[in-house]
């Protein structure tokens, strides 16, 4: 039986590692699909305090798997399908491959996923001209028009890093203003390769025959014209989506699916804590993540003594 099982390798599940290793609590992370988290899918990180020249997103999290693994946290490369908590009053983790373990406390910082917009051929074509990452898959799109949708900072950051390849990067949104912070926003609007699509969403993605996109179709949502617009590839940039569902019953969720927090970082079930992007639909920063990991450390620990772990 483990002491404290992390669920999540982004910035909340290796401080929470950091912090219950320091406790002698011999935490063991679980990596799930993506280990590094979101900040692994991004370049420079500008505002992740200690670093004043900035630090890129791989890097950071490499250096907090060290941190981690210093202190005596195990990492497991699995994906968690399920957990439940027994009578006992231990929790039972099982993965996706079958393989369950048990532990008396578990922190769930699994990030969140991004959304995409729900059209028919959609999760088809991820891949094949459809992504949701301009750091992984910008540099094969050379010379050519793409799109980026949606108008926040990530679509702005994505926007303003796919300039560096494409020949014209079209930036869709279904209003007339950014929800973008304002430094995010001038720069892509000032950046003369991204050219705005205000009032607009993509209706149809439309391919080749070899099955790559090649044009979407826009709606104006003002006048409910549309229009197609020849491209190479498309950036879905339109927010993200919580990994919370494998807890079933164990945690209560918003309407957008975000763990509600009762106390801190305490859930609903005793002994069960949530930290970062998993709960947190308003700040979803790289810091904020982090101190939320620090602090579902701080109370695991405080409820393991309470069931007489030290
Ligand atoms: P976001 O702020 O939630 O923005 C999502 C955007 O997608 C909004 O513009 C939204 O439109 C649009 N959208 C949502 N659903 C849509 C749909 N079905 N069809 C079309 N458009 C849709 O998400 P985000 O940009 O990923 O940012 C998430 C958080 O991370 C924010 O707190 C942000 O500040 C932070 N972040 C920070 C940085 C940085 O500082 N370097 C970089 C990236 C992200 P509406 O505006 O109409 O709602």
């Amino acid at each position: 039986m483990e002491n404290v099982i992390i669920i999540g390798t982004g910035c909340a599940g290796y401080t929470a590692a950091i912090y219950t290793g320091r406790a002698n609590l011999n935490p063991l992370i679980l990596s799930g699909n993506q280990p590094g988290g979101q900040l692994t899918t991004t370049t420079e990180v500008e505002n992740f305090p200690g670093f004043p020249s900035g630090i890129m997103g791989p890097e950071l999290m490499m250096n907090m798997q060290q941190q981690a693994e210093k202190f005596g946290a195990r990492i497991d490369y699995t994906f968690v399908s399920s957990v439940t908590k027994a009578p006992e009053g231990h929790f039972i983790i099982t993965s996706e491959d079958g393989t369950t373990r048990e532990a008396r406390a578990v922190i769930v910082a699994t990030g969140a996923s991004p959304r995409h917009l729900g059209l028919p051929n959609e999760k088809s074509l991820i891949g094949h001209g459809l992504t949701s990452c301009a750091t992984c898959d910008g540099a094969f799109y050379r010379n050519v028009p793409v799109c980026v949708i949606g108008g926040g900072d990530s679509a702005c950051e994505e926007a303003s890093f796919l300039t560096k390849f494409a020949s014209t990067v079209y930036l869709i949104h279904r209003r007339d203003t950014l929800r973008a912070s304002k430094i995010m926003a001038d720069r892509a609007l000032a950046n003369p390769k991204i050219k705005p699509i205000w009032n607009s969403t993509v209706a149809e993605y439309l391919t080749d025959d070899k099955g790559e996109v090649r044009a979407v179709t826009l709606e104006n949502l003002v006048n409910g014209e549309k229009s197609e617009l020849e491209l190479k590839c498309v950036f879905v940039a339109i927010g993200h989506v919580p990994n919370a569902q494998f807890l079933g019953d164990l945690v209560d969720t918003d309407e957008n699916g975000y763990i509600l927090q009762t106390k801190g970082t305490c859930t609903k079930t005793e002994g069960l804590f949530a930290a970062g992007d998993v709960a947190d639909h308003v700040y979803r920063q790289a810091i904020t993540a982090a101190g939320q990991g620090c602090a579902s450390a701080l109370e695991a620990e405080r409820y393991l003594a309470g069931i007489g772990v030290h």
